[in-house]
C-alpha cells in the first residue's frame, strides 16, 4: 500500500529491474487477482528471508504496506509499517471488526493512480472497518493478538486482502476502478516510454 495522492503526473520513481538491489514490485495484471496465498506452516530461516525482502523492497518504493505476493511468494507474509514501525505479519486474521471509515487509497501494485481518480478529492474513497481485533504470527512463529484502529487498520486490511488476491479497486464501483485502471494504463505506457528496461510483472 502507498499514499499516493492520484497526482496527474506518472510517478517515475519505479525502477529499472537492473537497478534493483531489491525484488521489483508486480504491478497489477488478471494473474495476480484471487489467487489465495499459501499459509506458512514451518517457521525457519526462509521466514526471515521473506521478511527482509519484503522489508527492503517495501523501503526502497517508499510503501506503507507490502504482501508477499506482490513481489512474486504467494505465502500468507505481509509487511507494513503504517506509522514508521515495521510489523512482519504472518497467516493474519481479522477477528473481530467494528465502525466503518472512508479513505483514499493506493497500492505499489497500481502505481500512478490511486482511488482518488480524476475528479478530486472527495471520489473513489473505501470503506474499511475502523477497528479490527487481529491475530497473526511473527517471524519466530510466535502468536499475536492485537487491536488496530484507524490508519492501522486500514492498512491490515490492505495487506491481508492482498494474501486472498484481492486489491483495494475490487471496493469501488466501476466507474472508479474504471479511472484508476485508466490512470495505470497511462502510467505503464509513459514509463514504457522512458524507460528502456521497465518493471515487468
Ligand atoms: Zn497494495
Amino acid at each position: 500500500m502507498n499514499l499516493s495522492d492520484g497526482a496527474a503526473e506518472p510517478n517515475l520513481s519505479m525502477p529499472a529491474v537492473h537497478d534493483l538491489a531489491c525484488d521489483p514490485v508486480l504491478l497489477w495484471e488478471p494473474k495476480l487477482c484471487k489467487v489465495e496465498c499459501k499459509p506458512i506452516k514451518v517457521f525457519d530461516d526462509e521466514i526471515e528471508s521473506i521478511r527482509k525482502r519484503l522489508l527492503t523492497s517495501m523501503v526502497y518504493y517508499d510503501g506503507v504496506g507490502l504482501a508477499a505476493p506482490q513481489i512474486g511468494l504467494f505465502v500468507q507474509a505481509a509487511i507494513m509499517r503504517p506509522n514508521g514501525t515495521e510489523k512482519f505479519i504472518v497467516n493474519p486474521k481479522i477477528l473481530e471488526r467494528d465502525g466503518s471509515s472512508r479513505d483514499v487509497e493506493g497500492c505499489l501494485s497500481l502505481p500512478g493512480c490511486s482511488s482518488r481518480g480524476n475528479r478530486g478529492p472527495n471520489l473513489g474513497r473505501l470503506f474499511r472497518h475502523q477497528k479490527i481485533k487481529v491475530e497473526y504470527y511473527d517471524v519466530a512463529g510466535e502468536r499475536h493478538e492485537e487491536e488496530l484502529k484507524d490508519f492501522d487498520a486500514r492498512v491490515f486490511q490492505h495487506e491481508e486482502e492482498h494474501l486472498r488476491g484481492l486489491f483495494f479497486v475490487d471496493h469501488l464501483s466501476n466507474i472508479y476502478k474504471d479511472r484508476v485502471f485508466a490512470r495505470f494504463r497511462m502510467f505503464k505506457q509513459f514509463y514504457a516510454k522512458n524507460v528502456s528496461d521497465p518493471v515487468k510483472a
